[in-house]
């Protein structure tokens, strides 16, 4: 184990990442243009990264072997040394080797608010603004879901500017848990919700069951997704249903312009649709239905269910990614060609005279 263990640091270390070298150097990261409050968190977490060694961990599908693993990049949007893999075997994309859950806990504890956001800003104009961004996956639910006398429950509903966007379906109940204590008190003031303290964990507890589960941007950080999906079951209805929605490795050029951005320590697992339902298959769930968004609705029905050992996406995702990355690269010389770059300047300042002539009083 400790030997294998030395081949992957080893090779984490050789910086041959398929999309090239601009995926193993924290300059082309993220990093590079952190402001201080965010610099800080990041300094922070790599000194408790220094303290132990990366574990490495098999892929969903069971393959362990490190022949099985195309590396895809070996620094991600923060510029944390964690690499991100394509699993030959089934074409998942995974971090490994990956820190344990004991890391990953103290981070979102004490420094991922200040990593992703900066300062916490708990004003309502903040809370509006995540309202306005919920509309896409408010949208989606509404067309594709009858809330009326529905019990809802979202895991991870910070201060609840999702559930706020459906409080007019009619539904019969709506409640949010979250693990943060001032988002909870924040988000009750702002939208009148039921948002509790916890988790799927906290939830269980309080032995509801509800007819929707939503988990939105939360599957994608599960360090064990079948331990969560068995726990998660227990919460549903005899015909509740499931819906999660990750960021698809499909759907990367939604999210973002640079595919690096897209490169998470705290996303062990990226889903393609396939990848996400060989998961939930595992762990007895039925697609009712999706998209490559991912936007997914889940039935459960108790038994694993068997896996195409055929179904392998490695080739399509490779392929999907390597051409997002020529795109970025074609984008950016692009604009930084000289001529480019005057004509740009030219129609900035035609712009700026033009609004400065015709402004209104
Ligand atoms: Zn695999």
């Amino acid at each position: 184990m400790l030997v294998y263990q030395i081949v992957v640091i080893d090779a984490m270390k050789s910086n041959k990442s398929l999309l090239g070298q601009r995926y193993d150097y924290p300059e082309f990261s993220q990093s590079a243009r952190l402001h201080s409050s965010k610099e800080g968190a990041r300094n922070e977490i790599l000194k408790l990264l220094e303290q132990c060694e990366p574990e490495s961990i098999a892929c969903l599908c069971g393959e362990h072997q490190e022949k099985h693993i195309e590396v895809l990049a070996t620094i991600d949007r923060w510029g944390l040394p964690v690499r991100t893999g394509l699993c030959k075997s089934c074409g998942l994309v995974r971090i490994e080797p990956r820190h344990n859950s004991s890391i990953y806990e103290s981070i979102y504890k004490n420094i991922y608010w200040e990593l992703s956001h900066g300062a916490k800003d708990l004003t309502e104009k903040r809370f509006l603004l995540s309202v306005k961004r919920a509309k896409p996956f408010a949208d989606h639910l509404i067309n594709n879901y009858k809330f009326a006398g529905k019990k809802l429950l979202e895991i991870g509903a910070s201060y609840g500017a999702g559930l706020y966007r459906l409080k007019d379906e009619d539904c019969k109940k709506l409640v949010g848990y979250d693990y943060d204590k001032e988002f909870l008190k924040k988000g009750r003031e702002y939208t009148g919700l039921d948002l509790r303290y916890g988790g799927v964990d906290e939830a269980l507890i309080d032995k509801d069951k509800y007819d929707l589960v939503i988990l939105r941007h939360v599957f994608e950080h599960f360090l064990k997704p079948s331990r969560e999906l068995s726990s998660l079951s227990e919460l549903l209805e005899e015909d509740g249903m499931l819906f999660i929605e990750v960021p698809g490795v499909f759907t990367v050029s939604f999210w973002y312009d640079d595919l690096l951005e897209y490169f998470d320590f705290f996303h062990p697992y990226s889903y393609t649709l396939s990848t996400l339902k060989n998961e939930m298959s595992k762990s007895g769930y039925v697609l009712h239905k999706a998209d490559e968004h991912i936007y997914s609705f889940w039935h459960y029905k108790g038994n694993s269910l068997e896996i195409d050992p055929a179904i392998n996406e490695a080739s399509r995702v490779k392929n999907h990614l390597q051409h997002i990355e020529r795109k970025r690269a074609r984008r950016e010389s692009f604009y930084s060609a000289l001529p480019v770059k005057v004509i740009l300047k030219f129609a900035y300042f035609g712009r700026t005279f033009q609004n400065w002539l015709f402004k209104k009083n």
